[in-house]
């Protein structure tokens, strides 16, 4: 007897690119399954992130309404000097949100069912047209399209393209977030309403408020977003960055709480030493700042098979095109376009590589140009 079920897609990862991926393949009827390597809920981590035409349209396209504002709205963007004072303005509105507000909205439009958490996978085969996935639990699944929406260090692209991976571009994000009410009333006054920046001779601070933890857009009760893009030369210093408070070498990310005290010190001194007073406030208010090493990648193709690869374990863009969660709606939202508009499965996924490997090219050397730019790099360290 024929089957004719929907098909069916594996999606590994429930973080952006994962959910993206579920809400826009269930939007064309398909069911879904995601499986993510973390046991609890993502929700408490993640700073600002700017609300892109993207991301609005991913949630239109899966039919998902958010409640309240998706975001803070400021209006004019201003460029500071070492002493505080405005040196250009420039109306420029945009709406910042936060990484929590997007997931958390992305996740309550999925049954409770569809994301598997605590399930990390092992390995997969492909027979035909089906994937079948093999995760450390000892749970096995099967279907007919393998999504690899596992981030940065994706085993799925690992197991694919095993030479490939990401390399250090030579600065750090140092980030923080903190509730709008810790930030003193002479930086709050100067700051609120304008997205913020200073730029040194080999940095970059931006800051702007965000919805606060419970995703409230009310004043008084956002949250400030801050990251300062700092050079730091790969080796010894990137070591000692990437350290956390229990000495282990983490990969390429230092998460809240898990900086090592020395290091977080070092950074409030560089505050008060480097940035304008508002800025400097912001960081020695932040109580766990975290850290993110920069770093570049991009696939030679995102398709392979019935196994596909999207949001950063493809292409990580720099922060500077704020593109990396718009890019993951992107992709998962054109993956969705592309398999409606084709009875054919493979034809479907060649279109959907063709055009989206254009988008992360793109991005990625864009990102790459800027942000070398803004730390004075002279070209991508390789
Ligand atoms: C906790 C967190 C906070 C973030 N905060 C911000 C932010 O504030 N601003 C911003 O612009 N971007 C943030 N990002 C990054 C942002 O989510 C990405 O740039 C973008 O959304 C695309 O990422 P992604 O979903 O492709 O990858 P990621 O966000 O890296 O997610 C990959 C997911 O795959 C899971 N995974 C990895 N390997 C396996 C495996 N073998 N089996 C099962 N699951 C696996 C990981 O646990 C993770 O949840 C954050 C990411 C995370 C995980």
């Amino acid at each position: 007897m024929k089957d004719t079920a929907p098909p069916r897609a594996l999606v590994i990862g429930g973080s952006l690119a994962g959910l993206f991926t579920a809400t826009a393949l269930r939007a064309i009827g398909w069911r879904v399954d995601v499986f993510e390597r973390s046991p609890s809920m993502l929700d408490s981590r993640g700073g600002g992130i700017v609300l892109q035409p993207d991301v609005v349209q991913a949630f239109r396209f899966a039919g998902i309404a958010h409640a309240g504002a998706l975001g803070v709205r400021s209006g004019d963007r201003i460029f500071l000097d070492r002493h505080g004072q405005v040196l250009q303005r420039m109306a420029m509105p945009q709406t910042q949100t936060s990484w929590s507000l997007v997931h958390g909205t992305l996740a309550r439009a999925l049954p409770e069912d569809t994301v598997h958490r605590g399930e990390t996978l092992e390995g997969f085969e492909t027979q035909g047209h089906t994937v079948t996935a093999r995760f450390a639990s000892g749970r096995v699944a099967q279907g007919d399209l393998l999504v690899g929406a596992d981030g940065p260090l994706s085993t799925v692209r690992a197991t694919l393209l095993p030479q490939l991976a990401p390399t250090y571009a030579g600065y750090t994000a140092w980030r923080g977030l903190l509730p709008e009410r810790a930030l003193p009333d002479r930086s709050s006054d100067q700051l609120t309403g304008s997205f913020a920046f200073q730029d040194g001779p080999d940095f970059q601070f931006l800051a702007y408020l965000v919805p606060g933890p419970d995703e409230s857009t009310t004043p008084g009760q956002r949250r400030w977003n801050w990251v300062w893009h700092r050079r730091l030369d790969a080796g010894a210093p990137l070591d000692a960055a990437m350290t956390d408070i229990h000495g282990r070498r983490r990969a390429y990310s230092v998460p809240p709480g898990a900086l090592r005290p020395q290091v977080a010190q070092d950074l409030r001194d560089a505050a008060r030493a480097h940035l304008a007073p508002s800025f400097a406030d912001m960081v020695t208010a932040t109580e766990e700042p975290f850290a993110q090493a920069i770093t570049d990648l991009r696939v030679p193709w995102m398709v392979f098979g019935r196994t596909v690869v999207l949001g950063d374990a493809a292409f990580i863009p720099r922060p500077h095109t704020a593109g990396g969660a718009a890019k993951a709606a992107a992709d998962a939202m054109a993956l969705a376009q592309a398999l409606r508009a084709s009875s054919n499965i493979d034809q479907a996924l060649a279109g959907w590589n063709r055009a989206q490997m254009r988008v992360g090219t793109a991005m990625c050397d864009r990102g790459i140009a800027l942000g070398n730019s803004i730390v004075g790099l002279g070209g991508a360290q390789r």
